[in-house]
């Protein structure tokens, strides 16, 4: 199991989700927004699966959609 990762838009960190799954179920999760609350900046992060990735894992999105994501 690896922790679902995203970036966090105000601190610019990695933070973990606290959603673990598999690698090949990520892949297969619905690209749905979910809510979280950020560690790093004590703020509510709204992430999609198309903008996260697991720790350990290569990653699956690249820079061009992270800044679309801390853009919006
Ligand atoms: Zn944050």
């Amino acid at each position: 199991m690896s922790s679902m990762m995203i970036r966090c838009p105000v601190t610019d960190r990695e933070v973990s989700t606290a959603i673990e799954t598999e690698p090949s179920v990520f892949r297969m999760l619905p690209k749905v927004a979910a809510l979280m609350h950020c560690p790093a900046c004590g703020q509510d992060h709204t992430w999609t699966v198309g903008s996260a990735w697991l720790a350990g894992e290569p990653r699956l999105v690249d820079e061009i959609a992270l800044s679309k994501v801390a853009a919006a």
